[in-house]
């Protein structure tokens, strides 16, 4: 059984996927991270990917399908979680083709995290992520401890290129155009539940958690 976790940026596939992964022997594949790791380390995918990830633009299909192909056969014996991807129809239609190809589990679910617009904007504007580990902050919402520096790990926290005002903005625009028409994609399907992504992070993982293989 694999699981497709989406929605629009801010709506927090990466806090919730994080919770999952804690409470089940799921696998993870979060194109972001990937991408974000390319880019700190200097891989060629890095060299590829950076000037479409700080602008808020999606990476070509043609980039993103072949790294998830990768990942698959990798983990074909595995439950999977894909956070972040797809986010075309094009790569929806390449996950499920792979997924079959491979002998991978099937999707069971494609989980819609929704979060109204004024709320994403808040979220992202004010968000702040640990270079080291990844943990989530807000500015006025949930700060670390000591400014700057990550509660868990030390690390540095910062605000990722792809959160300042003009990217958001690109990223709504790429979300609304490319990535919300997959929620019909998963309709047709059967595959489509909406997840409420408003209130505390363990009140939406409630909602999530009835879907999740332990
Ligand atoms: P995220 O961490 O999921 O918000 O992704 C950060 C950025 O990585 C996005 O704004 C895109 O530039 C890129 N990215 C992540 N996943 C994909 C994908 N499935 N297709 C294209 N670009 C992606």
């Amino acid at each position: 059984m694999s699981l497709v976790l989406f929605g629009p940026p801010g709506a927090g596939k990466g806090t919730q996927s994080q919770l999952m992964l804690d409470t089940s022997d799921m696998i993870h594949l979060s194109t972001g991270n990937l991408f974000r790791d390319a880019i700190q380390n200097k891989t060629p995918l890095g060299v590829q990917a950076q000037s479409y990830v700080d602008a808020g633009k999606l990476v070509p299909d043609s980039v993103t399908i072949g790294l998830v192909r990768e990942f698959i056969e990798k983990n074909k014996t595995a439950d999977l979680i894909f956070d972040g991807f797809p986010r075309t129809i094009p790569q929806a239609e390449a996950l499920e083709q792979q997924i079959t190809e491979v002998g991978a589990s099937p999707i069971d679910k494609a989980l819609f995290l929704e979060v109204p617009q004024k709320d994403l904007l808040e979220r992202l504007s004010g968000r702040r992520v640990c270079k080291n580990c990844g943990a989530v902050y807000h500015v006025s919402n949930s700060p670390p401890k000591k400014d700057g520096v990550c509660d868990n790990c030390g690390g540095e926290v910062y605000q990722r290129k792809d959160d300042a005002s003009e990217a958001i903005k690109t990223r709504l625009e790429a979300y609304e155009k490319s990535t919300a028409p997959l929620k019909e994609f998963y309709m047709s399907k059967g595959l489509f539940v909406s997840i409420n992504g408003l209130g505390t992070t363990e009140s939406v993982f409630k909602r999530i958690s009835p879907f999740l293989k332990n």
